[in-house]
């Protein structure tokens, strides 16, 4: 299988930065680790950047060494500390917790941990978390249960074995014990919401058979549009279709199937809420001092005024204090070039 055979090629080491509370680094103003707000009561918390599997669509092209040299890990007390501080700064206006990753989230060490924790905290009343399956045991399940997740948004691409393997880079992918764990998720306290990616031309019959397969145990299916990044890994083999194409093709699945596939946020509970207020515009120029590598090759990470920042082109060291002007500010997550 080609994606299996380039995995081999590449360096089988993957640095890992562990963050730490003495370390200082602000876990707000980046897209791979720590919090996100994007403006609604759900807040994504991102606890570490590791996944097992090298899917060949991935859009953060996990496991691609070449592009990102180092994973990272969150201690879990500074990252409560964070999650606190960033509810503070929505006033409150949060009802939920979505464990995500741009990796796999229960590849975590402490993830029950995290979940009974944010479980504690007493305006989170849904604590969801986004997972591949692959990691996840009868016992674990039990585990994450009594830990208090609400639910698990599972990503299966195919019901074909060998199609599975190679869409998900590995070939010890087991589709029989995914389809095993879907049904102990089932019938557990945790509800169940399958997150296929629609493939054009790749995966098409499979999306039917998975609806069926959602029919069957009584779950939701929210099926994922293939969005092209400029850093995601690209499978070239799929058609693009365009929002208007993908949701009219929803439709009419809806239709022939019988079955609700227009998901929305409110289908979730996730309302509009106040956002972190920003605290750089576009165009500030502010002293951030070096903290850590980026999570992209040619990036480093600064901080300064408590927030995190990314900064391209960048080869300065640890320590370092320089001049930067901050280029983006979307959903605070910073991003900045050297002047
Ligand atoms: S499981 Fe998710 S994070 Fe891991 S490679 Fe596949 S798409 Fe990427």
């Amino acid at each position: 299988m080609k994606s299996l055979q380039i995995l081999k090629e590449e360096p089988k080491l993957q640095g890992l930065i562990k963050i730490t509370r003495e370390s200082q680094i602000p876990l707000l103003g980046l897209i791979h680790i720590g919090v996100l707000d994007r403006g609604s009561s759900l807040l994504q918390v991102r606890a570490s950047t590791a996944c097992n599997m090298k899917c060949t669509f991935c859009s953060t092209a996990a496991n691609s060494y070449d592009m990102h040299p180092y994973n990272y890990e969150v201690e879990l007390n500074y990252l409560l500390e964070w999650i606190k501080e960033v509810m503070r700064l929505k006033d409150n206006q949060v009802n939920q917790i979505n464990i995500d990753s741009v990796g796999e989230p229960t590849a975590y060490s402490n993830i029950l941990e995290l979940l009974k924790e944010v479980r504690k905290i007493p305006e989170i009343k849904i604590i969801t978390m986004q997972s591949n399956g692959t990691l996840l045991t009868k016992d674990k399940i039990k585990a994450l249960e009594e830990a208090g997740l609400n639910r698990i948004n599972l990503s299966v691409h195919s019901l074909i074995s060998d199609q599975s393997k190679e869409l998900f880079g590995k070939e010890n992918y087991n589709l029989e014990k995914i389809k095993e764990t879907c049904k102990l998720i089932n019938n557990s306290k945790i509800e169940l919401n399958l997150t296929p990616v629609y493939l054009l031309g790749i995966n098409d019959a499979q999306i039917d058979l998975l609806i069926e397969f959602a029919k069957e145990l009584n779950c939701r299916i929210s099926i994922q549009k293939y969005e092209i990044y400029k850093y995601s890994r690209k499978d070239k083999r799929v058609k693009e279709q365009n929002w208007f194409k993908f949701y009219r093709r929803l439709g009419e699945l809806e239709k022939k199937h019988n079955y609700k596939l227009k998901l929305g946020p409110t289908d979730f509970k996730i309302e509009r809420s106040k956002r972190v207020p920003l605290v750089f515009q576009r165009g500030d120029i502010t002293t951030a001092e070096i903290i850590m590598p980026g999570w992209m090759k040619n990036e480093m990470i600064a901080k300064s005024n408590n927030r995190a920042i990314t900064i391209v082109d960048c080869n300065y060291k640890i320590g370092d204090k320089i001049k930067v002007k901050i280029l983006e500010t979307r959903d605070s997550i910073y991003i900045a070039k050297k002047i």
